[in-house]
C-alpha cells in the first residue's frame, strides 16, 4: 500500500513567519486562500487589476496585490491561475519576484514538467494538488475535513521543500483527508489521460454516441436521456464509494451480466492501442504543445467545438428534462 500522510505528518510552524502569495482567486485560489488563512497563515492575494476575482478577493476580507506585488512579498508564492496562462504570467510578473529560498507551488504539474515554467535555481518547487473542485476543497475544510490530495516536490533547494508542501497541504485541510506522494510527471501524466480516456472525454464520446444512435432508431430522445446520462450519475456514486464490484452489486443482475459481457465489446483491444497513443502524445509533449498553440491561436478549435456542442439536440433535450424536473420537485415538496 502506498504511503499515506495526515495531520501529524505536517507543521504549520514551517510557515512562520513566511509570507503566502495566493496568485489567482478562483475555483483553486479562493478555497485554498481561505483555508490557509483560517489555519493562522500569512496569506495576501496576487490578481490583476480590474477582474472580477478582486472584488471577490475584497469582499472575502483580504487586500489584494498586484500579481507582481504578491510575487515580489511572497516567500510562498502559489501559482493559481489557470494552467493555460500560467507560462505567460509567470516569465512577466512571477519570476522577477522570486528569490533564492523561496518556494514556488503548484496545483497541477502541467507548466513544470513541460517546461513551460523553468523556476530559476535557489527555489524550491512543489506541489499540493487536491482531487476535488475548489468548492469542495472549501466546503470539507469548513466542515472540519478535507480534501485528499497528491503532493509532490520537483526541487529542493532549501531541504525542506516537502516540509514547506506538507505545511500547505496541512493549511488547505488535505492532510485531515489524506495526502500522496507523486511527482509532477506522474501527475501530469495521470492527470491528462484520465481526463482525456476517462472523465472528460471518453465518457462524454460514449454518452454522445449511444446518444445520437438510439435517437435515430427512434427511440425518444428524453427516454434516451435518461437511459445514457441521467443515470450516470447514479452508477459513478457507486463506484467512487466501494470500487467497480460495489456497483456491480448494486445493480440489477440483468444490468451486471449484460454490462460484464459487452462493457469489454464496446471498450475493446481497438481501445487499447487508442490508449497507447494518446499516452504516447502526452509523454512526449505533443498534447502539450498542441494545446499550448491552440491557446496561442485563442482557441479557435475549442470555440467551434464549445459552439458545436452547445447546438446537439443531447443538450436541448437536457435542459428541457432539467427544468421539468425541478419543476416536478417543486409540485410534489409543495403538494407534501
Ligand atoms: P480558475 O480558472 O478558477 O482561475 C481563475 C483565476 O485566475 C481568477 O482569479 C482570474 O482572475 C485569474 N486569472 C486568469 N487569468 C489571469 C491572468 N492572465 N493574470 C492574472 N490572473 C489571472 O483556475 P482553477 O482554480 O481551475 O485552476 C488553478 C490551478 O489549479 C490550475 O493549475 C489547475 O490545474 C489546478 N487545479 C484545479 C482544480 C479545480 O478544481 N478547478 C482541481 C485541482 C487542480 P480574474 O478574475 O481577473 O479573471
Ligand atoms: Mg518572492
Amino acid at each position: 500500500m502506498v504511503k499515506a500522510y495526515y495531520e501529524k505528518d505536517g507543521d504549520l510552524s514551517t510557515l512562520d513567519g513566511r509570507q503566502v502569495s495566493v496568485i489567482g482567486y478562483g475555483i483553486q485560489g479562493r478555497a485554498q486562500a481561505l483555508n490557509l488563512r483560517d489555519s493562522g497563515v500569512n496569506v495576501e492575494v496576487g490578481l490583476r487589476k480590474g477582474g472580477a476575482s478582486w472584488k471577490k478577493a475584497e469582499e472575502d476580507g483580504f487586500k489584494p496585490l498586484t500579481v507582481s506585488e504578491a510575487a515580489e512579498l511572497g516567500d510562498v508564492v502559489m501559482v493559481l491561475i489557470p494552467d493555460e496562462v500560467q507560462a505567460v504570467v509567470y516569465a512577466s510578473e512571477i519570476a522577477p519576484g522570486l528569490k533564492k529560498g523561496n518556494t514556488l507551488e503548484f496545483a497541477h504539474g502541467f507548466n513544470v514538467h513541460f517546461s513551460k515554467i523553468v523556476p530559476p535555481d535557489g527555489v524550491d518547487v512543489v506541489m499540493v494538488a487536491p482531487k476535488g473542485p475548489g468548492q469542495m476543497v472549501r466546503r470539507t475544510y469548513l466542515e472540519g475535513f478535507g480534501t485528499p490530495s497528491l503532493a509532490a516536490v520537483e526541487k529542493d533547494h532549501s531541504g525542506k521543500a516537502w516540509e514547506t508542501a506538507m505545511a500547505l497541504a496541512k493549511g488547505i485541510g488535505a492532510t485531515r483527508a489524506g495526502v500522496i506522494k507523486t511527482t509532477f510527471r506522474e501527475e501530469t501524466e495521470t492527470d491528462n489521460f484520465g481526463e482525456q480516456v476517462v472523465l472528460c472525454g471518453g465518457v462524454s464520446e460514449l454518452i454522445r454516441k449511444s446518444f445520437n444512435y438510439l435517437t435515430s432508431e427512434g427511440y425518444q430522445p428524453e427516454i434516451v436521456y435518461f437511459e445514457v446520462l441521467h443515470e450516470l450519475k447514479l452508477i459513478v456514486d457507486l463506484i467512487q464509494a466501494g470500487g467497480l464490484e460495489n456497483m456491480w452489486n448494486n445493480v440489477s443482475n440483468t444490468a451486471e451480466y449484460g454490462g460484464r459481457t459487452r462493457g469489454p465489446v464496446v471498450v475493446d483491444s481497438g481501445t487499447e492501442e487508442k490508449m497507447k497513443k494518446i499516452l504516447a502524445d502526452i509523454r512526449s509533449g505533443a498534447f502539450a504543445e498542441e494545446w499550448m498553440s491552440e491557446v496561442a491561436k485563442g482557441v479557435p478549435n475549442l470555440d467551434g467545438m464549445r459552439k458545436k456542442g452547445s447546438d446537439e439536440t443531447i443538450e436541448k433535450v437536457g435542459k428541457e428534462l432539467r427544468s421539468m424536473f425541478v419543476k416536478g420537485e417543486e409540485a410534489t415538496s409543495a403538494a407534501r
